[in-house]
């Protein structure tokens, strides 16, 4: 989505056609400014409806329940890999066997985190620790995450932006980069409904994963399931198993594979999990197990018997999806109807996730965000899904759905067409000046 397929209209427009517009462009906004909005596009998390439907899990953990999940105790220290139901129930959702899963805390990006930081303070694989090796590198494919790009960055670590496409990362670029450069370490993905342009990796993309041989044996795949069953749409993408992809090749060990129920039952209070090979699997055991003798448990249980299976978690995700459908048609809608066709800007059309990633034109986003601002509506910071917060062509906006209210998403994204077409306007006629 670099490019805009179509013609940017302003452009056509005479001087001082180009002039009237843009006045009136400014007329509308100054009357949206006098209505003092405070409305916000910018949070990534479920709306209150959203998360009162995992309330009744609150109920399956009490003073009279039996705390023993398949002979393991969940009162005390113990089963470190968590519990077996929860196990089972992670296992089930990234698609692997149960003994290499490990289900711990609350937070998959702690979880991606704290692998990091151990690759960095005691190295992977039997490598030297990465503070031992100069300069590291790790490639984020972008538009991506911002805090996948924080962990990195905050260690020191050389972020290097990837091209992302409809499809998934640049794998020439991957390949090249990883194959050639020692250096590279890591890569961030999150390959099903990526935050935030929403596409799902090809099967050719994932093969191609498959089919890596880095140059340094402790590059690993950092791959960012968070988004495996959240589909919103009549079809739900469909992701290659990485680790089916993996097991056609003869390689050794690539991926680490994370995911939570962050977005299946409460942002902060769900299952965190991370999945990874034989031989993976046993570092990274031995990693936890220095940071902890066990970890939380209740929450473990509750989930196990709340969502019980994949099936459990296909029904549970049907409720989210029918709050959560209204919203990314809306935005389809207001979009389509207030910037089809004029050339200033295109936007993904996901399936599921949380996200529609907005591409205006090249010099336009901090500006619409920063007008955005200025008429009360908040969006996530212009520069945010790119490495050290720089978007080199400044296009990127990442437009968060779920939160508002219907009515408060339908006001915000009225506002998001004025100013993205004020912007735009405005930018020609600078250009002409
Ligand atoms: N990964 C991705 C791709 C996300 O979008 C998010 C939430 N915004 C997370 C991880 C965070 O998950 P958790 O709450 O389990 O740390």
């Amino acid at each position: 989505m670099t490019e805009l397929a179509t013609p940017n209209a302003y452009e056509a427009l005479s001087d001082e056609e180009l002039r009237a517009r843009v006045t009136a462009l400014e007329a509308e906004a100054a009357d949206i400014r006098a209505r003092g909005l405070s409305l916000d596009m910018a949070r990534g998390k479920p709306s209150a409806e959203q998360t009162a439907l995992s309330r009744p899990m609150l109920d399956l953990v009490s003073s009279t329940t039996p705390l023993e999940d398949d002979g393991a105790v969940v009162d005390n220290y113990g089963t470190p890999d968590g519990l077996p139901s929860a196990r089972r129930l992670a296992a089930q959702i990234l698609g692997v066997s149960p003994d290499n899963v490990v289900v711990a805390g609350s937070s998959s990006l702690n979880l991606m985190h704290d692998l990091v930081c151990r690759a960095f303070t005691n190295g992977v694989a039997g490598q030297k620790p990465f503070w031992r090796q100069g300069e590291v590198k790790w490639l984020c494919p972008s538009p991506g995450y911002d805090r996948h790009f924080r962990i990195t960055e905050d260690l020191g670590i050389t972020n290097v932006a990837i091209p992302l496409r409809a499809d998934g990362p640049d794998m020439d670029k991957v390949q090249e980069l990883v194959e050639g450069d020692p250096a590279v370490k890591g890569i961030w993905c999150v390959p099903k409904y990526a935050n935030p342009t929403g596409i799902t990796y090809s099967d050719e993309v994932v093969r191609r994963f498959a089919a890596l041989r880095p140059a340094a044996p402790d590059f690993r795949v950092y791959w960012d399931n968070a988004y495996a069953v959240h589909a919103f749409g009549d079809t739900d993408d469909r992701l290659l198993n990485i680790f089916d992809a993996l097991a056609q090749e003869s390689a050794g060990s690539l991926v680490y594979e994370f995911g939570s129920t962050a977005k299946v039952t409460f942002p902060s209070s769900g299952i965190a999990f991370v999945a990874a090979d034989d031989h993976d699997m046993a570092e990274i055991r031995a990693a936890f197990a220095v940071e902890r003798v066990s970890a939380e448990k209740f929450s473990q249980l509750a989930h196990a018997r709340f969502l019980k299976d994949l099936d459990g978690v296909r029904a549970h995700m049907a409720k989210h999806a029918a709050v959560v459908r209204p919203r990314f048609e809306l935005v389809e809608r207001k979009l389509t109807e207030g910037l089809g066709g004029l050339g200033v800007a295109e936007w993904s059309h996901p399936h599921g996730g949380y996200f529609v990633s907005f591409e205006g034109r090249p010099g336009s986003a901090r500006r619409t965000v920063a007008l955005m601002a200025d008429l009360g509506v908040k969006l996530t910071p212009a520069g945010a899904t790119w490495p050290s917060g720089k978007d080199p062509r400044d296009t990127n906006i990442r437009i968060a759905p779920t939160y508002p209210t219907l009515d408060d998403l339908a006001a915000a994204l009225d506002v998001f067409v004025v100013a993205v077409k004020l912007v735009a306007a405005r930018l020609v006629l600078e250009a002409r000046a």
